[in-house]
């Protein structure tokens, strides 16, 4: 799962239409057949050879990556299903990386004709994008750099949310100023508009609509003690990458901010003395979700430069056609991400972030998922696609890059389903949690296909983690796309495991770090269990006429979603 900070609740349960449709019992014995060939021992030898340390991690552009996408088409190719792109198994995704050169950029504040240079690491880490140099022809890294040096305006969560009537940036100019803010948005937003609030893009893109040229970001302590400094550092430090489009051109990328740096809790200290109000009034504010904004007394000069570098990666598509000659033109896609961190700090002498469950375990279950479809008598009535994508790690980079150019038409997509962790990994589970099923008709299928397979359905456990838009669902929902992403469950079928803790301790012990490894424990059966569910949840939506919708009023579907609930049925 790709880290992006923020916070949600999502508390609210969904509801299920009535009367949805059953699969025939022919139907319902063929997939029930096909469930039964996803074996433990296969995802546990996929997992084994997709985080070896051969693989170094599977970053994007990295041999490891390619061996990984490599392994994954081979297996596609052995099913008997067909590649996705006429012919061929790999979409190359083309990708720019940016590197901050750390020795030569700086960060100096400004206050009453004092100067106070910031340490790099210690009190700032800065984003590299920000010194891009935009179109990059070179093969070869270029060096780019880029300067800002503005008076500061504070900006409180730095959202402008009409729907909410929320709007921090209410009463103060930004314009030729750098903005600081806290990471975020308001608790008091409902879920899904808290989360997409909180995204960096519609930040960044909120500030340049009113004419900030830079960011400097801060953190609430509560947001640190999830994401202690010493472990976001690393993975600031890594880079940034964002996908080119044809002309060469970075995706979501923003010329007119020439500076980004986020503080710790040090930095954004050095930052506040001497403002109108303290950093805990700030942050008393902000934990209030009152709109909030004022001018520093403070300038900042940010001077980044950074190595640039094109690259190459490809996700993998293959395809099953479907048999209903009235419907095979619609497609449900399925996505699993492939690509992991690369190396990383050291634990116990080991710097390769394997990346066992995130997500070698998502791509092995795809794969025996894709076998499993290929095994059936009869294809289902839709196409189903299996999307293994690249740079989900970078920001979810090789899924929107098939959502801008998917290799079917986007409007023939009914329905999205990602898988970023097995489900059932940890422990053998009574219960999931079913990522925005909330949200769209796919709530139907989700609900009908868990009570089959004898698992409950829990609200998000931990809404905090906004994990709705942290994977690569997301960049199928911005296209409009209903989407659903099932993850583990808190409820253990043995009483004496605690799965919210279990799951909570992985998040503080494992996560992004290399001892999320084949040697920790995992429980194949269970995560072939998991991998049933979501097979028959993708059956039931390619079989059923309905075509999924997003809800009445749904805030992604009258965001981005052409397709409501009754405006749309099978053969549109
Ligand atoms: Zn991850």
């Amino acid at each position: 799962m790709m880290l992006r900070l923020g916070a949600v609740v999502c508390l609210i349960c969904f509801s299920t239409t009535l009367f949805a449709q059953q699969l025939s019992p022919q139907d319902l014995a063929a997939v029930e057949k096909a469930m039964k060939t996803i074996r433990p021992e296969q995802i546990r030898a996929h997992i084994r050879f997709l985080s070896d340390s051969l693989l170094q991690g599977r970053a994007p552009g990295t041999p490891g990556y390619d061996v990984a996408a490599r392994y994954v088409a081979t297996q596609l190719e052995g099913m008997g299903l067909q590649p996705g792109l006429k012919g061929a198994w790999f979409q190359p995704v083309p990708l720019q990386k940016a590197v901050v050169a750390a020795s030569t950029s700086s960060v100096v504040l400004s206050a009453g004709g004092k100067e106070r240079k910031l340490v790099d690491a210690r009190d700032y880490v800065l984003d590299a994008w920000f010194a891009s140099s935009g179109n990059l022809p070179a093969k070869e890294p270029v060096s780019a750099e880029s300067d800002v040096n503005a008076p500061i305006v504070f900006v409180g969560f730095g959202v402008t949310a009409p729907d909410q009537n929320y709007d921090d940036y209410a009463g103060v100019d930004v314009r030729g100023k750098l903005i600081a803010t806290i990471y975020g948005a308001p608790s008091r937003f409902p879920s899904t508009e808290r989360a997409y609030y909180s995204d960096g893009i519609v930040k960044a893109r909120n500030a340049v609509a009113h004419g900030a040229v830079g960011v400097l970001s801060i953190m609430l302590p509560e947001d640190v003690k999830r994401y202690p400094w010493e472990w976001l550092v690393p993975q600031i430090q890594v880079g940034e990458m964002h996908w080119l489009d044809k002309n060469g051109t970075p995706h979501d990328f923003f010329p007119e901010l020439r500076g980004s740096a986020l503080l710790s809790q040090q930095g954004a200290e050095a930052l506040f003395a001497g403002a109108p109000r303290t950093l805990e009034q700030a942050f008393s504010s902000a934990r209030a979700s009152q709109p909030q904004s004022f001018s520093m007394p403070v300038s900042a000069h940010i001077h980044t430069v950074s190595t640039q570098t094109v690259l190459q990666s490809p996700n993998i598509i293959a395809e099953l056609k479907g048999s209903d000659p009235a419907l095979r033109d619609q497609y449900v896609v399925y996505t699993a991400h492939v690509d992991h961190l690369g190396t990383c700090p050291a634990v116990e002498g080991d710097n390769v972030c394997h990346g066992a469950l995130d997500n070698a375990s998502g791509t092995a279950t795809l794969l025996e998922i894709a076998r499993a479809y290929a095994s059936l008598p009869r294809a289902p009535r839709r196409s189903v696609l299996f999307v293994f994508v690249t740079g989900e790690e970078m920001g979810l980079l090789g899924s929107d890059y098939f959502a801008h150019f998917p290799t079917v038409s986007l409007k023939s997509i009914v329905a999205n389903i990602n898988i970023d962790g097995a489900p059932g990994c940890f422990f053998s589970m009574k219960d999931v949690v079913a990522l925005g099923a909330e949200h769209s008709t796919l709530g139907n299928e989700v609900t009908s296909a868990a009570r089959r397979m004898g698992y409950e359905l829990s609200p998000d456990p931990m809404p905090e983690e906004v994990s709705f838009i942290r994977s690569d669902q997301y960049s199928f929902v911005l296209q409009g796309v209903p989407a659903v992403d099932i993850q583990d469950g808190i409820k253990a079928t043995d009483p004496k495991t605690n799965g919210f803790d279990v799951i909570k301790k992985w998040l503080v012990t494992r996560y992004h770090t290399p001892l999320d490894n084949i040697d920790q424990p995992i429980d194949f059966e269970s995560a072939a269990k998991g991998s049933a569910l979501n097979l028959l949840i993708g059956y039931e939506v390619a079989q059923h006429d309905e075509v999924p919708a997003w809800n009445k009023e749904d805030f992604f579907g009258t965001k981005f979603g052409p397709r409501h609930a009754g405006s749309a049925s099978a053969g549109d």
